[in-house]
């Protein structure tokens, strides 16, 4: 029987993890983004600035529900391919300032992080009133997208470039003459411009385009913003647990490591900004901020005497998290166009889109397979 064909839309994390469950859920998928991950960083792709740990957010909404979920899954993957870009290391939670509030939630913590613990007071650094420390999953970024993006083709699925002003561009079965689509292969090249005689015709729409969402025709979802993030690579291969701190003053700092030995020092969270570029007071606080937590993120040799000067740089970045008044929408609406067609939208995932991925992608997939029998 020939396999029904969906287009995902959208090649972020979001995108990328849907794509494969539908490919595995036996659809035939094309995969349509004006972003890929083999493509230069940019703003526009927030996938890229991530930091990414996988810590789930307490509680009962969708999005925690997503990531408890999630976090299971990855277990599952670590343990099956010890080459998945995925490390496990300790993370220590430090506050000036205890809330008595945040012990209420211990219990849940140990549920889903089992050595889960409460720092001793003589466990505290100098100016700490309480701390906690757990093993949790940090990604590697750039390799993780490199192994989604295999992945996806490793199961049968392909790839165009486009900026579409609306899902709607999509429907016409001469699709591709009309957005000139650029077919996109493994490696990223541009194999070929489409020809006349290229058509589409979709079954359904998965549409994964995060902060896209918000002027993308068809959805333009008014609830999108972003809130702005931004971090400094350093390099810090002896940097083996991750750290976050919570200031006096609200702000927070925190420091995660990579496999390739790239630590992310982050960071900031500023809602509905959209500055594109680094703010240097801000770097400079970051980094500030960040040798006073931890002299290590400081070569060995100037660990001594060393300032932010002695940091090594690799880059200084700022993503917009894809967020949503309301939280996640995971859902499905119809689009009419020469035929009526179900378009399952996955997007809005904020800050917890690499930790929240899979199970997103679960649900997409069911509310795709009821939508189809219907
Ligand atoms: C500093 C920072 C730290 C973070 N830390 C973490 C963390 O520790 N853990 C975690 O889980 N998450 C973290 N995040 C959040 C995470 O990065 C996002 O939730 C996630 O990347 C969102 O993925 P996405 O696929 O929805 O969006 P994106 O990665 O932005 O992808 C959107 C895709 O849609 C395409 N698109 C959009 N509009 C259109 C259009 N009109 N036509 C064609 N294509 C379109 C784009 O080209 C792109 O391919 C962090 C983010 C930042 C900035």
């Amino acid at each position: 029987m020939k396999q029904q064909s969906v287009f995902v839309v959208g090649a972020g994390v979001v995108g990328l993890s849907t794509a494969i469950r539908v490919l595995e859920a036996g659809y035939d998928v094309t995969l349509f983004a004006e972003v890929f991950p083999t493509d230069p960083k940019t703003v526009k792709y927030t996938s890229f600035w991530a930091g990414a740990i996988c810590r789930p957010g307490l509680g009962n909404s969708l999005s925690s529900r997503l990531e408890k979920e999630t976090l299971h899954i990855f277990a599952q993957m670590v343990k099956e391919d010890p080459n998945v870009p995925i490390a496990t290391h300790p993370i220590f939670g430090y506050a000036e300032v205890a809330n008595p509030e945040d012990r209420k939630h211990d219990a849940e913590m140990k549920e889903l992080f089992p050595d889960f613990r409460v720092l001793d007071p003589n466990e505290l650094p100098h100016g700490v009133a309480s701390g906690v420390v757990f093993t949790v999953f940090f990604i590697d970024v750039p390799q993780y997208l490199a192994y989604l993006w295999h992945r996806f083709f490793f199961l049968g699925g392909r790839a165009f470039r486009s900026k579409l002003s609306s899902l709607s561009d999509l429907l016409s079965p001469t699709t591709g003459v009309r957005l000139g689509l650029e077919h996109v292969a493994r490696d990223g090249n541009i194999t070929e411009a489409t020809s006349g005689s290229l058509t589409f015709n979709a079954s359904a729409l998965v549409n994964c385009t995060g902060l896209g969402a918000l002027s993308l025709g068809d959805v333009n979802d008014a609830a999108m913003f972003p809130t702005r993030g931004e971090t400094v690579l350093l390099r810090a291969p002896w940097i083996t647990s991750g750290l976050q701190y919570a200031w006096k003053n609200g702000d927070i700092t925190y420091i995660i490591p990579r496999g390739s030995g790239v630590v992310v020092l982050g960071g900031t969270f500023q809602a509905d900004d959209w500055h594109p570029s680094p703010r240097p007071e801000m770097v400079k606080l970051m980094k500030e901020h960040g040798i006073a937590v931890c002299r290590e993120l400081l070569p060995p040799s100037k660990r001594a005497h060393g300032g932010i000067d002695d940091l090594d740089v690799i880059e200084e970045c700022v993503g917009l998290r894809p967020t949503r008044r309301g939280g996640v929408r995971v859902q499905t609406s119809w689009l009419d166009g020469e035929k009526k067609i179900p378009v399952v939208h996955n997007y809005g995932h904020g800050g917890g889109g690499y930790e929240s991925s899979w199970a997103s992608a679960d649900l997409a997939v069911e509310l795709l397979q009821t939508a189809l029998k219907g």
